[in-house]
């Protein structure tokens, strides 16, 4: 074990940070993106400091391999952008850099400060960007040449004794930002780690926060948690905690009367979870469909006429899924598969394309057929079967 240190107004040096050497930290360098080692690599030839940051480290350490790789560094955004061919700078508020390399993103970040709280915009140093990250876990720099982990906030003890512990100080956490209650919560059931007692305890306490948070940034926590692969764990965990009712208040309200459909709406999680681990491409509106079908079952009369029913089901699932607003595009097809399920297909909408804007027109006459060899409502119960449990 190594040290970092800086010095204090006297000069004098002061331990700052545990460095972590490959056979301790014991992370498979094979396991790491070998794009994200040259973007790193790159950062630091020009001579500025670089790691791969959050939730890849976390997952380096205890042997999982990163669904994506982040990196900080204490170069500008504009610095970066310079080094890089293929970079963009995003955002506004805060600016950072996507670099390109064939279909994936790489996210860089220069080291932000915490002059004007957790929340601010200023750039500063490690040891300043270390404090605005949410927990310990998600806090570890790990340098891929030098194969060192450099830890500021014990995160790595955490990782070992299982803990998710927060960095920022708890009485401004969640008020500054009420999603990373749900991002708490999230860790402990993708990494069955146990969250420190004044952190169950504060989210107990201010879990309606979540109220005050917009429409779309609770539309993107969802739609992370549903396309994560775990989306049954996290939605079990959120509903102990009772912060599920801030994503999905209609089925929350369902679950708690009706044991039955709580039942089938986790055993479509489940199903998603698999579909999506397995490795399956997706056509669009696959993973909502998994995620309103329990309900649509509810309420479609299946007798009706089939376009009035579909447009009534539309309907009532967009209404359902608030304040989840997922693009219409994809609640719609979403709503079509569950029909075809049931034999019956709806043709889709005739999109035409002008310019760069794609636009989906409703067709005056559009058309519901019985699906071809479909089995109707006995396919649909066969699946349900194969559902694992
Ligand atoms: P995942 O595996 O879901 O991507 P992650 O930890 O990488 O998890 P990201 O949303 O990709 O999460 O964020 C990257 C890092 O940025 C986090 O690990 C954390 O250090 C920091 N971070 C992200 N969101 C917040 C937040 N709301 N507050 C404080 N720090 C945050
Ligand atoms: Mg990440």
């Amino acid at each position: 074990m190594r040290f970092r240190y800086s010095t204090d107004e006297r000069g004098r040096p002061v331990k700052k940070a545990i460095v972590y050497t490959s056979d301790e930290h014991h992370i498979n360098s094979f396991d790491v993106d070998i794009e994200a080692v040259r973007i790193v690599g790159r950062l630091k030839q020009a001579g500025h400091e670089s790691f791969i940051v959050g939730g890849a480290v976390r997952d380096l350490i205890v042997g999982k391999k990163p669904k994506d790789f982040d990196i900080v560094t204490s170069a500008s955004p504009s610095q970066i952008k310079r080094l890089f061919r293929n970079a963009r700078i995003i955002g506004r508020r805060f600016r950072l850099v996507h670099v390109y390399v064939g279909d994936t993103i790489y996210e860089v970040a220069t080291f932000r400060s915490l002059r004007d709280g957790h929340n601010g915009n200023t750039y500063g140093t490690i040891e300043e960007d270390v404090l605005r990250r949410d927990f310990t876990l998600n806090a570890l720099f790990y340098d891929p040449k030098e194969q060192v982990v450099v830890d500021y906030v014990e995160g790595f003890k955490d990782i070992k004794t299982r803990l998710i512990r927060p960095i920022i100080p708890l009485s401004v956490m969640f008020k500054d930002d009420p999603v990373r209650m749900l991002r708490a919560v999230k860790y402990a059931a993708t990494t069955g780690f146990r969250l420190s007692l004044p952190l169950r305890w504060k989210i107990k306490q201010q879990a309606h926060l979540l109220d005050t948070v917009s429409p779309s940034r609770r539309t993107e926590e969802l739609f992370k948690i549903i396309n994560s692969g775990n989306s049954f764990a996290i939605v079990d965990q959120l509903l102990k905690f009772s912060l599920y009712q801030y994503l999905q208040p209609n089925a929350v309200s369902m679950m708690s009367s009706d044991a039955k459909f709580k039942n089938l709406y986790m055993q479509s999680l489940l199903a998603l979870d698999q579909l999506i681990k397995c490795g399956k491409e997706l056509q669009s509106g696959e993973v909502i469909s998994y995620f309103i079908r329990d309900y649509l079952n509810t309420i479609v009369d299946w007798k009706q006429e089939p376009f009035e029913a579909y447009r009534a089901a539309l309907t009532a699932c967009r209404a359902y899924v608030l304040p989840m607003n997922p693009p219409r595009i994809e609640l719609e097809n979403a709503v079509r598969l569950l029909f075809r399920e049931h034999g019956i297909g709806i043709k889709k909408a005739r999109t035409f394309e002008k310019g760069r804007n794609k636009e989906a027109i409703p067709e005056p006459a559009n058309e519901a057929t019985q699906v071809p060899g479909s089995q109707g409502p006995k396919k649909r119960r066969r699946r349900r079967k194969n559902k694992p449990t």
